[in-house]
């Protein structure tokens, strides 16, 4: 999902990307890479939104992230397969593998308060925790670690020589 989101916004970058996924990925590698383009903006649109709620501490989703996913879920009818898998005995359904516009709604719904822009390199990312706000990448957990020393450093008024982790 942070692969999509972190696409450059490139037909032609999106149409490499499709040759190079497996055959298995399903839909992803027979949309038009148009469609697919669109579909990975919608995806940072989402992002951007839930991203700037989680940060105002709303766990609502409203507005434009809102009208997006609902776009996702009901892209097909609910009834029993292909797109979905509805478990009569308990009153619950599931998107099935293939509805994966649905599957990443999901993702990104659960996981609402945790879809992170890097500070540092402007990537989308998943926190860790939710007041991350930097990514794992080793580059930006150095500016993270050197942020930290010199905010140390600061309070303490003094140099000090700190160890940096790798
Ligand atoms: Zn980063």
């Amino acid at each position: 999902m942070q692969g999509l989101a972190n696409l450059p916004d490139s037909l032609e970058v999106v149409a490499s990307f499709q040759k190079i996924l497996p055959r298995e990925s399903g839909e992803f590698v027979r949309i038009a890479p148009e469609q697919l383009q669109e579909f990975c903006g919608e995806l940072r649109a989402v992002w951007n939104a839930l991203e700037k709620l989680a940060s105002e501490n709303k766990k609502l989703v409203r507005g434009e992230a809102q009208s997006i996913l609902h776009g996702w879920w009901r892209k097909y009818p609910l009834k029993d397969g292909p797109h979905w898998n509805v478990y009569f005995e308990t009153g619950t359904f599931f998107p099935a593998l293939m509805n994966w516009r649905a599957l990443i709604a999901r993702v990104c719904f659960d996981n609402r308060d945790k879809l992170g822009i890097c500070k540092n390199c402007k990537k989308y990312f998943i926190k860790r925790r939710t007041d991350s706000s930097i990514c794992l990448e080793k580059g930006c957990r150095l500016y993270d670690n050197l942020q930290r020393q010199r905010k140390h450093q600061e309070k303490k008024n003094a140099p000090r020589k700190g160890r940096e982790r790798a």
